[in-house]
């Protein structure tokens, strides 16, 4: 068994699964680290605990889950760990053992990923702390994008610069994407390395990425993630003139505009109702205007770059929904697949409503449109188990 960490900023998910089936003995969540609603949930067996937090911090609740595994007898089972690692900066390109000399690497790339990596490299000191004697294994968010090409990873300022600041297109969900690739390939029957993917991961951050014969060719997420899609909160791509322009306006300070592109935009700012996409469908569904608005752009927008795909590509075997809006709204799904018509997607309106809550399937009578559920704790499992058998 693989005990799988992902160690946010304020939330600690921890899962211990079987790398061959994806199966999983436990499951849990300790959030609202640093708060004093602080509390820990976990699942076994169909069973959910909750308690709440008296050490608030990381290492109370990563002390927290070892007790859990210690009580629930399984942690003599877990073989190696498996940490999920936003940034891996253009130094990882795969998922790498973690040594004394790879965590200086990871905590090198701090700089590209201030809120996300911090939290990272506790995770890996703290359960690195509590479980020594084991292979610990970084799997990063980054790493399936590093192969995308030159041209389409540089952003069109001084060469010079970009090589000096490490300024690129990182993007960002690899380990979805990588993993409903390979899904994807079974659901069609055909290897990987000869398919032409386009996947697109929507939850509240989303992205599309374009995957030629296995390798990410392309992607939306940029140097950091807000660029590209439309989100719950994030504005996706915008003009870097209004920078400066809304920080004047506003009264705001870099940071500030940033922030308000990052947490108060996207669907929530245009809907200037929710972020939640279920809460905006009743809503548009009763006639409400900014919602309905909001919807309009999430779907334009995303139409948008995945039909700019079918360049980078050259053709599209199957176009993958995945992520909560993926696999759960046939109502974006089809907006979406009728305004790609033109690719050769013919929408089966009873198969896109059937697939919904777990249930996958290809909805679309012409070329395949196939709805994955995504499980990147699966695919950190699977590498980790690799790994640390070498
Ligand atoms: P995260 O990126 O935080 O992991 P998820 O992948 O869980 O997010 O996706 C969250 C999004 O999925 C929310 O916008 C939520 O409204 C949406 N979602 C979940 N279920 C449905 C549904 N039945 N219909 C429409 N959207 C849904």
């Amino acid at each position: 068994m693989i005990l799988v960490i992902n160690c946010g900023s304020s939330s600690v998910k921890f899962a211990v699964i079987n790398p061959a089936s994806g199966e999983t003995s436990l499951v849990g969540l300790a959030e609202k680290l640093g708060s004093v609603d602080a509390c820990i949930s976990f699942k076994t067996n169909g069973v959910k605990t909750a308690a709440t937090l008296s050490d608030t911090t990381h290492t109370g609740a990563m002390n927290a889950v070892i007790a859990q595994l210690t009580q629930a007898d399984l942690l003599s089972s877990i073989r190696a760990v498996g940490h999920r690692i936003v940034h891996g900066g253009a130094h990882f390109h795969e998922s790498t053992l973690i040594n004394a000399a790879v965590l200086e690497q990871i905590k090198q790339c701090e700089p590209l990923a201030p809120l996300h990596a911090p939290a990272n490299i506790l995770g890996i000191q703290i359960a690195q702390q509590h479980l020594p004697q084991l292979p610990h294994v970084a799997v990063f968010d980054t790493a399936f994008h590093h192969n995308i090409p030159e041209h389409a990873h540089l952003y069109a300022i001084p060469k010079a610069i970009s090589a000096a600041h490490q300024v690129r297109r990182y993007g960002f969900h690899g380990t979805s994407h990588r993993f409903v690739a390979a899904q994807a390939a079974q659901m069609l029957g055909k290897p990987l390395t000869e398919l032409a993917l386009i996947s697109a991961h929507l939850g509240n951050g989303g992205s599309v990425a374009a995957i030629l014969n296995g390798v990410s060719v392309d992607t939306s997420m940029g140097f950091t993630p807000l660029e590209g899609l439309i989100m719950g909160t994030r504005s996706g791509d915008i003009d870097a003139g209004l920078l400066p322009y809304l920080g004047k306006a506003l009264n705001l300070d870099t940071t500030g505009v940033i922030d308000l592109l990052n947490k108060q935009s996207g669907l929530l700012g245009v809907s200037e109702l929710s972020n939640d996409c279920r809460e905006l469908e009743e809503a548009a569904a009763n006639g409400h205007a900014g919602a309905i608005l909001a919807l309009e752009m999430y779907v334009y927008r995303l139409a948008k770059y995945i039909a700019s795909y079918v360049v980078p590509l050259g053709r599209v075997d199957a176009l993958i929904f995945t992520g909560g809006i993926g696999e759960n709204s046939p109502f974006l799904r089809a907006k979406v697949l009728n305004l790609l018509a033109f690719l050769g997607f013919k929408l089966d309106d009873a198969a896109n409503q059937a697939a919904f809550r777990g249930k996958s399937g290809n909805i679309s009578s012409g070329v395949a449109a196939l709805v994955i559920n995504t499980d990147e704790e699966w695919l950190i499992a699977q590498d980790t188990a690799l790994i640390a058998a070498q």
